[in-house]
């Protein structure tokens, strides 16, 4: 009949996959395998120009492989968050990864933290809807131009992201000069230094960050966490190289293997059991603070909702 397709096998696979995918909450995997090498050379990193062997690359591509090969066989609906301790992006494997899982029906989102200092191209072929980065500009690794430049490239290309600083002292002209530098409807991140001591921020310091970022204040003075609630281990989970999941990436007790548990049981809503938790990508899932609110589907990649506008 003219304007009915007949449908295939493939399509009645296909809708049941949609259907039953819509049928349960879209889990969150914060996904870091073996890698630990990095390109940069930041002195307040210990991953600062690691350096990965060639077998070491090898394993950790094979991971990356065995994870979206499980994703592609999900009927879940999914977010996936890279969060490497080196730099992913300048490892062809991580890039096709993104594009592979970006392309999944059931793959609402992929993002990936990264220093923005790989290849940008590839990213003029996957899903706008879908892909956000986590760019962190590290004074001293690269100028602050060039990652202007970069920004200004993802924006062009229509790729939401967001930017952020470590609040080092030793960082604040280049704070000051980032935020005037970027638009103004560009949010700006900031993680407290993790090696200062009492009084290393004034008063005024702490306006000024504050004033630039409205959530730096649960960065800086994290809110006490042992018995709040927490998505982590019911709706995100973090899993490593190997399919070993835990509820996040903070708290190393073992909830099962990816690929050998069922998901359902290892996923369940218990409440925080550390005593501080003072990362971003972990105190964003208390259902005690404001940022399902305030980021929503931003969360992963730390992008607020008032800035997810996507271009039609
Ligand atoms: S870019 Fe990130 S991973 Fe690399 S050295 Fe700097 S802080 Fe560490
Ligand atoms: S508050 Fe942080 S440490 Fe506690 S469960 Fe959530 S993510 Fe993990």
């Amino acid at each position: 009949m003219a304007g009915i397709r007949a449908r295939t096998g493939a399509d009645v696979q296909w809708r049941r996959v949609v259907l039953n995918a819509g049928a349960q909450a879209t889990l969150s995997l914060l996904y870091r395998g073996t890698l630990e090498s990095c390109n940069y050379d930041c002195g307040y990193c210990p991953f600062a120009k690691r350096k990965d062997s060639r077998a070491r690359l090898a394993k950790d591509a094979a991971e990356v492989a065995r994870f979206v090969a499980w994703a592609g066989q999900q009927e879940r609906h999914l977010r996936i968050q890279f969060t490497p301790w080196g730099e992913a992006l300048v490892r062809r494997h991580y890039r096709e990864a993104v594009q592979a899982l970006a392309a999944m029906p059931h793959v609402q989102q992929v993002s990936v933290q990264t220093n923005l200092a790989a290849p940008l191209s590839w990213l003029e072929h996957v899903d706008l809807a879908k892909v956000m980065l986590w760019c962190t500009y590290h004074p001293g690794q690269t100028s602050q131009q060039r990652f202007i430049e970069r920004c200004a490239r993802l924006d062009k290309m229509g790729i939401r992201f967001s930017v952020g600083v470590v609040a080092m002292r030793e960082h604040f002209s280049a704070i000051r000069e980032l935020r005037s530098a970027l638009p103004p409807g560009q949010y700006l991140w900031l993680n407290a230094y993790d090696r200062r001591g009492p009084g290393y921020y004034t008063a005024d310091d702490l306006a000024w960050l504050d004033a630039i970022d409205p959530w730096f204040v649960y960065n800086r003075r994290p809110a006490p966490s042992r018995g709040s609630p927490c998505a982590a281990g019911q709706e995100v989970i973090a899993v490593d190289g190997d399919g070993e999941v835990q509820r996040c990436h903070f708290i190393p007790q073992r909830l099962g293997n990816l690929y050998r548990d069922s998901l359902d049981s290892m996923v369940g809503e218990r409440p925080c059991s550390r005593l501080k938790c003072d990362c971003f990508i972990g105190y964003a899932h208390r259902r005690d603070l404001p940022f399902g609110r305030d980021f929503g589907t931003g969360t992963l990649a730390r992008i607020p909702l008032r800035f997810q506008v996507l271009e039609a």
